[in-house]
């Protein structure tokens, strides 16, 4: 029920969105007899069945694959991990021409910092873990209220015998060597940050407040974490939000890229559109936004620049947002506490405050509408191969704000021919031969 079929000249791309698999299979000819062979309802007797039958590309029974579409499904919206975000500042030292957010406070203050260890302390038995994502504004402008913040919840997970990690997404312009260090200290070891193509582009998106570049600061502080962090557990993706300007300088930079870190695999490379998320900044470029990534990877495709993409990949398998996760919940500075990391404006999207005994109050019917949202099962998604994965939920926000007849597909599934090729011709370890 979950594959998607790719022929291409010679073999067959097959991607299955249960599993997450890529298997590229250089017999289609046999392939197509297998096919032929089970709608007759025969058992096909081919090694090459074998394999694919190993690899779930086929199952027994339909009811099955279901079934375990809708463990998967629910395994991971109710895992037992609380998984906060947390704004621990919602300053920014940058003005991001598309940014939405409007930095109406500072960083997460002492009663708020407090109030969230004591709740860790009094709720800890109740997950099975604690992962903390540091967000902003920009985070590290509130370097030591992590550490604090940190300091203290690792230590309470270790006394429980509970797993603790962190990550963080931030602009990068603070993150040099010895930054990665600190942080290293708190169990940050996954970050995202954001490099808009070249100096000449990002410093155009991706300014300072003052207006002044930001491109060298940051490439200087990769180059340094790369060649004085030793740490192996370290990962660091890039994100480049893509406009119609930096399209035509995508070689250069996939190059530069390639050149400088591609033979670190603690670096991979994730592209996003630029995209329309709200506020006034945006609307002065809205003819500059692109409207489908699949350009991007067609074009990496023939550049031949080879960029590891594991974030991509690891979107493919589980495209829906965090917002529709039971115990992922938004900490603002000052105690608000949310769902999704966009909308702050609106008032679906404000669940409620933590007090200072470390309580959490929360208006619960707006919570089970974030979890427990009206299925909407529209024309495109009737014939998907990833209904049950999806679920046209991978925007859960999308629901309260727009009309029920659109598809809410993810970017990855939106560009996956592309991306599936992209994976093919660079060899990419995420792709398995069948012979
Ligand atoms: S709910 Fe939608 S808008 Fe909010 S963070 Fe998730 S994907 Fe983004
Ligand atoms: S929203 Fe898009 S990806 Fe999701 S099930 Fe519908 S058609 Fe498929």
């Amino acid at each position: 029920m979950y594959n998607h079929c790719l022929p291409q000249e010679g073999y067959t791309l097959l991607y299955n969105h249960l599993t997450n698999m890529i298997g590229r299979v250089m017999n289609p000819l046999e392939l197509t007899n297998i096919q032929r062979a089970l709608e007759q309802c025969k058992t096909p007797d081919s090694p090459l069945f074998t394999s694919l039958a190993q690899d779930r590309f086929f199952v027994d029974d339909a009811c099955y694959e279901e079934l375990a579409a809708d463990v998967q499904y629910t395994t991971r919206r109710y895992n037992g991990i609380f998984s906060p975000i947390i704004l621990a500042s919602e300053q920014c030292n940058f003005r991001c021409s598309y940014c939405y957010e409007e930095f109406k406070r500072g960083n997460i203050s002492d009663d708020v910092i407090n109030a969230f260890i004591k709740y860790i302390r009094k709720n800890l038995r109740n997950y099975t873990g604690v992962s903390i994502g540091w967000f902003g504004g920009e985070p590290l402008l509130a370097a030591k209220e992590i550490e604090r913040i940190s300091t203290a919840v690792i230590d309470i997970c270790a006394q429980g015998r509970k797993p603790y990690s962190a990550h963080m997404t931030t602009n990068g312009y603070l993150l040099d060597a010895a930054m990665v260090e600190r942080m290293l200290r708190c169990k940050v070891t996954h970050y995202q940050i954001t490099l808009d193509g070249m100096a000449e582009h990002h410093n155009q998106t991706r300014a300072l407040i003052n207006g002044w570049p930001t491109f060298e600061r940051i490439i200087a502080n990769l180059r340094g974490i790369r060649d004085q962090v030793k740490a192996r557990q370290l990962s660091i993706a890039i994100r480049t939000n893509i406009t119609k300007p930096q399209l035509s300088r995508l070689e250069e930079y996939g190059s530069f890229m390639a050149t400088e870190f591609g033979n670190d695999p603690r670096f991979s490379f994730l592209f996003r559109l630029a995209g329309d998320w709200g506020g006034e900044r945006v609307q002065g470029m809205k003819d500059e936004l692109a409207e489908s990534l699949d350009t991007v990877y067609t074009r990496l495709l023939n550049s031949g620049v080879k960029l590891s993409q594991t974030d991509t990949f690891n979107l493919m398998g589980n495209p829906i947002c965090y917002a529709a996760d039971r115990n992922s919940f938004i900490l603002g500075s000052d105690g608000t506490m949310y769902k999704c990391t966009v909308r702050f404006d609106k008032e679906y999207n404000h669940l409620g405050h933590i007090s200072g005994n470390g309580d959490l109050f929360l208006d619960y019917d707006k919570l089970n509408q974030w979890l427990a949202q009206p299925i909407r099962k529209v024309e495109k998604c009737a014939s998907c191969t990833t209904w049950a994965l999806c679920r046209n939920r991978t925007c859960p926000a999308r629901i309260f704000d727009e009309a029920s007849d659109e598809a809410n597909c993810s970017i990855e599934f939106s560009s996956l021919d592309a991306i599936l090729r992209l994976f093919d011709r660079l060899n990419s370890e995420y792709v398995k031969e069948y012979a």
